[in-house]
């Protein structure tokens, strides 16, 4: 009698410990796992120089600067960083040739595999009084993010610079379409424009851009 109380406690004792590992486990892995990760993507570099302005700045030199900016703020929030390039050179030596630029900058997507991609570019226009932020999405795992930080832009730039607040756009982008994660394209203003041209050269003004997408970034992973 005596022994047949002690095994029905063992049991219960058992069964009590694998209850607690079954909670305790899964939450365990997945803390561990859950330090987002984000590739940032300074659009261009090397030969392509992406659009630059009247005066010879080039977009691939300014958002090489921009994609530092972001990604130590990210970094120092507590997220990997994946940069597809941190100087000036191109991805891919040799002849510049755009697609295979392309299939580098998604290898290194998806050898991350990251909960985020945001590429970032600058705009360019015939018409110079064009003005402003534009996040592009490729496919509807992307919009959510895309209007998240379309939104932020437009709070903290467009509506008070610009006069107007920017809807996100589809775009038909290699790397938008074929990533395996939500991915964004941000243009980050027009370098046809002058005001825009000016605000870019400037370390306060970037940094507040950096600020802003940084923070949208997080919010958006969770971090
Ligand atoms: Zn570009």
């Amino acid at each position: 009698m005596c022994i047949k109380k002690w095994w029905k406690k063992i049991f219960v004792a058992i069964c009590l410990l694998c209850l607690a590992c079954a909670v305790v486990v899964p939450t365990m892995v997945v803390g561990n796992s859950s330090t987002s990760k984000v590739v940032i993507d300074a659009g261009h570099g090397g030969l392509d120089g992406g659009v630059s302005s009247k005066n010879g700045v080039k977009e691939s030199d300014l958002v090489l600067v921009l994609a530092r900016l972001v990604g130590e703020r990210l970094e120092g929030a507590g997220v990997k960083v994946v940069y597809t390039r941190k100087n000036k050179g191109a991805l891919v030596g040799g002849k510049f040739i755009k697609k295979r630029d392309m299939e580098k900058r998604l290898a290194i997507i998806k050898r991350a595999n990251p909960s985020l991609v945001v590429s970032i570019h600058l705009n360019s226009y015939k018409d110079k009084s064009r003005r402003g932020m534009q996040v592009f999405f490729g496919v509807e795992q992307s919009k959510g993010a895309a209007e998240h930080l379309q939104e932020q832009l437009n709070n903290h730039f467009n509506e008070p610079d610009v006069g107007r607040r920017f809807s996100v756009l589809q775009g038909d982008k290699y790397i938008l379409n074929e990533s395996p994660c939500p991915a964004l394209i941000v243009e980050c203003g027009f370098l046809s424009n002058p005001i825009d041209e000016q605000n870019l050269l400037s370390d306060t003004y970037r940094n507040q851009l950096a600020e802003v997408l940084c923070s949208s970034i997080l919010s958006f992973v969770g971090e």
